[in-house]
């Protein structure tokens, strides 16, 4: 019976508090959104967005209709 268990939203917190001690850029498809990781940011905090492969995939194997 504790509501805590279900806290994704005080975890997504935990995490963003975490990377902002550590000053890591996290790479980010701007397709389906899903994290390719983190890097050092060197002081900076941020969000990097690029490709990943499987979006860089289906765009390569895209065929038009
Ligand atoms: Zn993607």
């Amino acid at each position: 019976m504790d509501p805590d268990i279900q806290g994704g939203v005080d975890q997504e917190r935990a995490e963003w508090i975490g990377r902002m001690k550590d000053t890591v850029i996290e790479a980010r498809c701007a397709w389906c959104n899903i994290s390719m990781g983190t890097k050092d940011g060197g002081g900076t905090v941020g969000v990097s967005h690029g490709i990943c492969e499987g979006c860089a995939n289906d765009m390569l194997c895209e065929e038009p209709n």
